[in-house]
C-alpha cells in the first residue's frame, strides 16, 4: 500500500515547509494538506487543500476515507505563549486533537501517526544543562502540561493497542518560510526581520536566557527521517529529545553584528520569560542520534547567515 499523507495544521510555521517537503518527495497526489484556515499560499494552491477542524473527529474520519490515508502529522495546536492566555482552550485543543487522531489508528484506519512534542515538557526542577531523555518533568505552563499528558497518551497507545505513533520534543524552531505561531522562541525569528529592516530589536526575553532551538530545515528533516525509520528502531513512543543549538540573546545578537556592524539588541522581558526561565538551556538528544541516526547540520553560525540571505532575496528583496 503506498503512503498518502494528511497533515491537520498544514498552514502554520512548521505545516507550510513540512508541506512542501513531503509533497516533493512522496508526490503531489498523494499528499492531503488541511488547516482550519485557508490562506492565499503554496500549502493551499500548490496542492490538495481541505479545511477541517481538528477538534472534529468526524471531519479527521471522512478525509481518512476519502484519500485512503496512511500516515497522519498532526500540527494543529495553540502554542506556549497562546496557550497561556487560553488555558482551557488550549488544553481541549492539543489534547482533544490527539485522542481523535489516536483513536483513528486504534480502529485500524491509518498506520503511522506524526505528532510533536516540545522542550516545554520539561519544568523549573529539570536540570537544565544538557537534559537527559529521563527527567524530572513538571512542566508549569499549560502548554507543557498538555504536551507532556499527549506523550504518555502517545506511549499508552502504543504498547496497548500498537498504534505507531512518532514524536520529536522541537525545540524552538527558526524559519524565514512563514510567520512563528506564537511560542515563546520566537524572538530569535523576529530579531532576524528587525536586524535586516530597523538595525535594532526589543528582545521580550533577557540577554542570558539561554534556550535549545534549531533551524527549521533540520526539524523537517528529523520529521521525514523519524516517520521513514523502520518501526523497530522508534524505541521510544512517548517522544525524543532533539537538539541542534543552544543560544542567548545576547549571542544571537553578536553573531548578527558580524553581519550588520550597527546592529542594537535592547531588552525589556515579558510574561514570556517566566516561560523561559522554566523551560531547560540545552538538551541531551543522544537518543535520537543513536536509535535513528539523527544529525543536525546548522548552528547558530551557518543558521544566521541562511536566515539573513533567504529574508532578504525572498521577502525583502535587498
Ligand atoms: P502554528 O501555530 O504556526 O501552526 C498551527 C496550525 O494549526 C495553524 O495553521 C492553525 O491555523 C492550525 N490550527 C489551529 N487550530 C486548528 C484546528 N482546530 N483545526 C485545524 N487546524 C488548526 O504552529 P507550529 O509552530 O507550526 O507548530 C506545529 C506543532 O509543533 C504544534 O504541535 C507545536 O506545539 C509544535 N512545536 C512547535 C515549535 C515551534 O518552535 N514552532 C516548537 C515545539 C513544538
Amino acid at each position: 500500500m503506498s503512503t498518502k499523507i494528511l497533515i491537520i495544521g498544514a498552514c502554520g510555521q512548521i505545516g507550510t515547509e513540512l508541506t512542501k517537503k513531503l509533497r516533493e518527495i512522496y508526490g503531489v497526489e498523494n499528499v492531503v494538506a488541511s488547516d482550519i484556515r485557508k490562506l492565499n499560499n503554496d500549502v493551499v494552491n500548490n496542492g490538495i487543500f481541505e479545511v477541517v477542524n481538528a477538534l472534529d473527529y468526524n471531519q479527521i474520519e471522512h478525509l481518512v476515507e476519502q484519500y485512503q490515508i496512511t500516515d497522519v502529522y498532526l500540527m494543529a495546536a495553540l502554542l506556549s505563549a497562546t496557550a497561556e492566555k487560553n488555558p482551557a482552550f488550549a488544553w481541549d485543543l492539543n489534547m482533544n486533537s490527539l485522542f481523535h487522531v489516536l483513536n483513528i489508528a486504534k480502529a485500524g484506519k491509518i498506520k503511522k501517526i506524526f505528532w510533536p512534542s516540545s522542550i516545554a515538557v520539561f519544568g523549573p526542577t529539570t536540570p537544565s544543562q544538557n537534559t537527559p531523555q529521563y527527567t524530572i518533568m513538571e512542566p508549569s505552563t499549560v502548554y507543557g502540561i498538555s504536551k507532556q499528558s499527549g506523550e504518555r497518551w502517545c506511549e499508552y497507545y502504543n504498547n496497548q493497542y500498537g498504534v505507531d505513533v512518532r514524536s520529536i520534543r522541537y525545540p524552538g524552531l527558526i524559519s524565514w518560510v512563514s510567520e512563528p505561531g506564537g511560542g515563546t522562541t520566537d524572538y530569535a525569528i523576529e530579531i532576524y526581520h528587525k536586524a535586516i529592516n530597523n538595525k535594532k530589536y526589543k528582545c521580550f526575553l533577557s540577554d542570558k536566557t539561554a534556550l535549545p532551538m534549531m533551524y527549521m530545515d533540520d526539524a523537517i528533516k528529523a520529521t521525514v527521517q523519524i516517520m521513514q525509520a523502520p518501526s523497530k528502531q522508534i524505541k521510544i513512543r512517548s517522544s525524543y529529545n532533539l537538539s541542534a543549538m543552544s543560544f542567548t540573546p545576547d549571542q544571537i545578537a553578536s553573531e548578527i553584528k558580524k553581519h550588520y556592524p550597527d546592529f542594537k539588541i535592547s531588552y525589556e522581558p515579558d510574561f514570556r520569560q517566566k516561560i523561559a526561565d522554566s523551560w531547560p538551556a540545552s538538551i541531551d538528544d543522544s537518543y535520537a542520534r543513536d536509535d535513528w541516526n539523527w544529525e543536525n547540520e546548522f548552528n547558530l553560525e551557518n543558521m544566521t547567515f541562511e536566515m539573513i540571505s533567504n529574508l532578504k532575496a525572498h521577502l525583502y528583496g535587498k
